[in-house]
C-alpha cells in the first residue's frame, strides 16, 4: 500500500466533509431520496410485473404497463418506488381475498376480472407515473408532485378496496343514483363494509407514504382527504355517469358488452364512452388535482 499520501489529500478530505450537510439536505427533502439508476429501476420493475403477471395478478399488457410505471417510480427515488410496490401489494392482497365469493356474487355484473390490463393499471397508476416523471425533471417541484402522485394512488387503493372488500363481505349494496338495493359489483353502488374499507385504506396508504419517506408529515392530511375525495368521486361518477347496461335474455343489469351467458348487451343509460377504466382515471385525476390545491394553498 502507498503511505504516502499526495499533500492536497487533506484539503479535497476537507472539501467533501464540507459538502456532508448540502448531501444530507439532499437525502431529505421529501420525495427526492434518490433511486436506482435506470437499468436497476427498469430490471426491478420488470421482474416485479413478471412476477405479478405469473401468479395471475396482470395480464400480459397489464404486466408491461407495470413494468414502465413501476421503472419510473423506482428511478424517481425509493420512496416513490417503494409506496407504489406496498401499494401493489395491497390492492394484490385485496383482490385475492375470498376471490371465489366474490367471482361468484359478480360473475354477471362486472366488466373485467382480478386480472389487470394495461389500460386498467394505467387508468390507476398514469397519474403517479406522471407525478414521478414530474419529480425527475423538476427537483425543486418533487414534494409537491410526491403528495399528488400520492394522493392519486391512495385514492386508486381506497376504491379498490372498497369494491374488493365491499363485493366479499358487504350486503347487497345500494345505489347512490336510486338510493335502492342493487346487484353485488355495480359501480356507483355503496355498502357499510364498503365504505369503511375505503376509509381505512385511504389513511393505511398515507401512513405508508409518510413513514416510507415520500410524503412529509405535515402534509398527511392532504392526501388523506384527497385519496377519500377521489374515491367518492368515483362513487358517484360511476352511479350517475358511468354508461349502463342491460341483457335482454337475462333481463338483469350489467357492465359487459357481450354478457355472461353470451347475449350482447344494450345501452341503458350513462354516458356511453364512459366506462369503468374513465371512472378510475377520473378518480384518480380528481384526487391529484385535490391535493395540488390544497399543497399550494399552503405553500
Ligand atoms: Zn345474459
Amino acid at each position: 500500500m502507498d503511505q504516502h499520501l499526495p499533500p492536497d489529500a487533506p484539503v479535497a478530505s476537507l472539501t467533501e466533509f464540507a459538502d456532508i450537510p448540502r448531501h444530507a439536505a439532499t437525502l431529505s427533502a421529501w420525495g427526492s431520496v434518490a433511486g436506482p439508476s435506470a437499468p436497476v429501476a427498469i430490471g426491478l420493475a420488470t421482474v416485479i410485473a413478471a412476477t405479478a403477471w405469473s401468479k395471475g395478478s396482470l395480464r400480459p399488457s397489464g404486466a408491461i404497463a407495470a413494468a414502465v410505471v413501476g421503472s419510473i417510480a423506482l428511478h424517481a427515488g425509493w420512496s416513490w418506488g417503494g409506496f407504489l410496490i406496498v401499494w401493489f401489494a395491497w390492492v394484490t392482497l385485496g383482490t385475492r381475498l375470498g376471490r371465489a365469493r366474490k367471482e361468484a356474487r359478480t360473475a354477471g355484473i362486472v366488466a373485467k376480472g382480478g386480472q389487470r390490463d394495461a389500460t386498467q393499471v394505467m387508468a390507476n397508476g398514469g397519474i403517479f407515473a406522471a407525478a414521478a416523471t414530474l419529480s425527475l425533471l423538476r427537483g425543486d417541484l418533487a414534494a409537491h408532485a410526491a403528495v399528488w402522485g400520492a394522493a392519486a394512488l391512495a385514492a386508486a387503493g381506497a376504491d379498490t378496496m372498497a369494491t374488493e372488500i365491499g363485493t366479499w363481505i358487504g350486503g347487497a349494496p345500494r345505489s347512490v343514483r336510486t338510493g335502492r338495493p342493487v346487484p353485488t359489483g355495480t359501480s356507483g353502488a355503496v355498502s357499510l363494509a364498503g365504505s369503511v374499507s375505503m376509509v381505512g385504506s385511504a389513511l393505511g396508504l398515507t401512513a405508508v407514504a409518510v413513514a416510507i419517506g415520500l410524503v412529509s408529515a405535515p402534509h398527511w392530511w392532504i392526501v388523506a382527504v384527497a385519496g377519500v375525495f377521489g374515491a367518492v368521486v368515483d362513487t358517484v361518477a360511476g352511479a350517475l355517469l358511468q354508461q349502463r347496461r342491460w341483457c335482454p335474455s337475462c333481463e338483469t343489469p350489467t357492465e359487459q358488452m357481450r354478457h355472461s351467458c353470451g347475449m350482447s348487451t344494450r345501452h341503458r343509460g350513462g354516458w356511453r364512452w364512459l366506462g369503468n377504466d374513465e371512472v378510475n382515471l377520473l378518480c384518480t385525476a380528481s384526487a391529484a388535482v385535490l391535493a395540488w390545491r390544497l399543497a399550494s394553498m399552503l405553500a
